[in-house]
This record gives C-alpha cells, sequence and structure tokens, in this order.
C-alpha cells in the first residue's frame, strides 16, 4: 500500500506534505501551523494524518 500523499498549504505561506496512517487504536489529535497557529485538521478515529514541514519553494516551483 503506497500512502497517499497530498500538498497542504496554510494561509501564512507555510507547505506541508500530508500523508495518513492507520492506527491500531483510536486517536483523538489537532495539527496546528507551526508558524502561525492556525488550526489545519482535527481528527478522532483510527486514520490519522502526518504531516511534515516542506519548504515554500518545493511547493511552489510552477509560480517562478
Ligand atoms: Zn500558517
Amino acid at each position: 500500500m503506497t500512502p497517499e500523499t497530498k500538498i497542504i498549504s496554510c494561509t501564512c505561506g507555510a507547505c506541508y506534505e500530508r500523508q495518513e496512517r492507520t492506527l491500531p487504536i483510536k486517536d483523538i489529535g489537532v495539527f496546528e501551523c507551526v508558524d502561525c497557529g492556525v488550526r489545519l485538521e482535527i481528527w478522532s478515529g483510527r486514520t490519522v494524518p502526518v504531516f511534515k514541514r516542506i519548504e515554500n519553494e518545493a511547493a511552489q516551483k510552477r509560480t517562478a
């Protein structure tokens, strides 16, 4: 199984790579932008997102 990767961009310009992971037990959590603190996602269940900060340039190559 290959996890689906999405790029999430915050209104402040920060970009995150988002994947989903299935846990053996339920989990409740929240992810907030590291830069501005905006709440980007809330989850409750066995499928939880995993976020990884990425450089803005990597996600915005096309705008150059
Ligand atoms: Zn932000």
